[in-house]
């Protein structure tokens, strides 16, 4: 079974920066002519996870709030007490979300739902630039 390993690159904002990349994994599954099968999407790195959404301001807003409530920034943290790179938070949210997401595909085309977006959550405090993996499988 032919394996496809595709990278591209995305910049992103400091504090749960959460961007759309469905056309950018779109564009390198077609890339590779490759008809049916999975795609693996991930991120390398621990601040930072790849999920999916309906990617409208309002549910990409509730799920900020969420993650927020649910990890808040503003607690102590034994990472920050060690390293003091004030990311501890970051470290938890990614290591919760998870650093991939596999989605498979048909007639060269990812299967999402109408209102389903893949989506780079972005937690660290600083800007980042972040190289995202695909890696498909199929033929
Ligand atoms: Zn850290």
């Amino acid at each position: 079974m032919p394996v496809h390993t595709r990278k591209f690159k995305v910049n992103t904002e400091a504090d749960t920066d959460i961007i759309d990349i469905t056309d950018k994994v779109q564009e390198e599954l077609s890339a590779t002519g490759i008809i049916a099968g999975v795609a693996l999407v991930f991120v390398p790195g621990s601040t930072a996870a790849i999920s999916s959404i309906e990617y409208e301001s309002g549910a990409v807003r509730d799920l900020a709030d969420a993650i927020e409530r649910l990890i808040p920034q503003d607690i102590p943290y034994a990472h920050d007490a060690r390293w003091h790179d004030g990311n501890g938070h970051s470290h938890v949210r990614s290591a919760l979300l998870g650093p991939s997401f596999s989605v498979p595909f048909a007639d060269g085309k990812l299967i999402l739902g109408a209102w389903q977006q893949i989506v780079l959550l972005d937690f660290d405090v600083r800007p980042r630039r972040r190289e995202i993996i695909v890696q498909i499988m199929g033929g």
